[in-house]
């Protein structure tokens, strides 16, 4: 008596994703729910809303998806393009969320989005990061300008 006084509203046979909730523990404020494939799980009142389903049902319907999905786009990244961007030509790089000024390099690869370069002419301010990653960075092709 004493434990139903605590509980809200009995929950039991309430569907919240996969699982469905088949009645109260000796916690009043937690509740035994089952996922349709069978497993059991307690459950506390507060996040009785974000059951979805078991995580042996959520890696099942992960798997579903092809394989090789995450591969291609791998695959696609890395992919050379047909080169648009130039060996012996400088490009300014304005990568505001690492540097603070644009800074000047040369091409070392260029991928399908983005680029490498060594960096070859900086601003003091940025000097410390671009240590940081030895001088050569890849970057966005979007952020890449040629210096003409
Ligand atoms: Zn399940």
């Amino acid at each position: 008596m004493e434990i139903a006084q605590h509980k809200k509203r009995d929950r039991t046979g309430e569907v919240y994703g996969q699982y469905t909730i088949i009645g109260p523990t000796e916690n009043p404020r937690e509740w035994i729910a089952r996922c349709s494939c069978g497993r059991e799980r307690v459950v506390k009142n507060d996040n009785i809303w974000k059951l979805t389903s078991c995580k042996s049902c959520a890696a099942k319907k992960r798997n579903k998806k092809p394989k090789n999905d995450k591969f291609e786009e791998m695959k696609n990244w890395l992919k050379p393009k047909r080169p648009k961007f130039n060996n012996d030509a400088f490009y300014k790089i304005e990568d505001r969320d690492r540097f603070y000024q644009p800074i000047v390099g040369k091409l070392i690869n260029e991928y399908r989005n983005t680029a490498s370069f060594e960096i070859v002419n900086w601003h003091e301010v940025d000097y410390k990061e671009l240590k940081r990653w030895n001088h050569r960075i890849s970057v966005k092709k979007g952020k890449v300008t040629k210096i003409e």
